[in-house]
Formats: C-alpha cells, structure tokens, sequence
C-alpha cells in the first residue's frame, strides 16, 4: 500500500505540484472566458468533445515533471483557435452546422407521437414520456408539435384550451392497458404511438398506425383545469 501511494515521491515536486495546479487552473478559467461560452448548462457534443481535450492536456502539466507549462498554454490556445473557427463555419453553413450538431428531431405532432423514426436504434417512445411530464403535459392531446433540440431539450407547442383533443395519457394511473374485444364508451388511445380511435367506431383490435395491440382509454383534459 505504501508503494503504491508514496513509491519514489519528491516531497519537493509535490510543492511544485500546487504551484503547476494554481497556474493551470487559472489558465482553463482564461481559456473557457475566451472561448465565449456563458455556461455549461447545456453543451453540444462537439463542445463536449473540446473540453474533454481541453481538460486532458490541462491536466497532465499539473503533475507531470517533465512537461513545460508552455507546452500545455500551446495546446489550450490552439483548441480555442479551432473551437472558434469551427463555430464561426457553423454559423455561417447550416450543412456543417447539422453535420457537428445534428439536427433536431418531430417527437408529437398532432397530438400523436411521430413514428417514423421506429426503426432507429437510439428513438424510443417511451423515454420521451418523463420528458412530456416534466414539462406538464398530461396527455397527447395538448401538443401540437413536440421537438428534440440538438442539446437534448423538448420544445413544445401546445393546442389552445379549445382545440385540445383526446390524447393518450402520460401519467401513471391513466395510462394503463384495457380490453377492446369489448365495446368501449370511451375514445381508445394506442399505448404505443397515441392514435386515438373515436368511442362510437367499431372497435379495432390494432393500431392503423403502429399496429401494436395495447389500448388505454383517452383523455381530454385542458392543461389548466
Ligand atoms: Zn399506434
């Protein structure tokens, strides 16, 4: 256990050490203010990837004997220098702008989730039912439009109180499977994409849309009740 954690230590580079730290620290600081970043609330991948670099060429000089702190000021200044060009090409071509981004992405439209994207690996349904919550959308039926931004945020455009419809319900309690081979009073909602079948149909046993089999009864509720 001592080898491992004191093996050939030179209580004098340990000083050292502090001193490469405090200076290093204040150099990231210099560099993040430069980069004209105003947070890290919400990072894009290519930001994150910058700053994986960043911090791991700031770290090394910190215990590192034999790496001049110049070395790492080159490297941090260099980083930034690309960050902004790369950023200022993004800003002036909306083709390298979605290749370093991505592009946003249809979760609801008209009070139903966009299923085109069934087939991709890293779409699901589900995930996005927290989301909705969090932003108090107590079903389908309220959404207009619900967009995934490239940082990972849900915008949503909801229907006025008047033009709410029924919609599959995202809160437990509602949301839960019933049985069709009987008749129903109740709009059915798809558990699965949010179709809505009105009460007065003949009762269809899978979805036109998704073809998925699982039923619950819709909602109508407005958002302020
Ligand atoms: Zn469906």
């Amino acid at each position: 256990m001592e080898k491992i954690l004191l093996h050939g230590v030179e209580w004098q580079f340990a000083l050292e050490i502090i001193g490469r730290t405090i200076i290093m620290f204040l150099l990231i600081l210099l560099v993040l203010r430069l980069s004209g970043k105003r947070g890290v609330r919400q990072l894009s991948l290519f930001e994150v990837a910058i700053i994986l670099g960043l911090g791991s060429a700031a770290g090394d000089p910190m215990f590192q004997e034999d790496i001049p702190i110049a070395y790492a000021v080159v490297v941090l200044f260099s980083t930034v220098l690309i960050y902004k060009f790369i950023t200022w090409s993004a800003s002036k071509s909306l083709r390298i702008h979605r290749i370093l981004e991505g592009k946003e992405m249809t979760v609801v439209e008209n009070g139903q989730f966009d299923i085109k994207h069934e087939n991709d690996r890293d779409f699901s349904v589900m995930e996005f039912f927290a989301e909705l919550r969090n932003q108090s959308v107590e079903h389908l039926g309220q959404v207009r439009l619900a967009l995934l931004e490239i940082d990972g945020t849900l915008s949503i455009l909801f229907y006025a109180d008047e033009d709410v419809r029924y919609g599959l319900p995202l809160f437990p309690g509602a949301y839960k499977q019933v049985q069709v081979d009987e008749t129903t009073e109740h709009p059915l909602a798809c558990m699965y994409c949010g179709f809505v079948q009105p009460a007065t149909s003949s009762v269809m046993e899978s979805c036109v849309r998704c073809k998925h089999k699982q039923w619950t009864i819709a909602i109508n509720t407005k958002r302020i009740s």
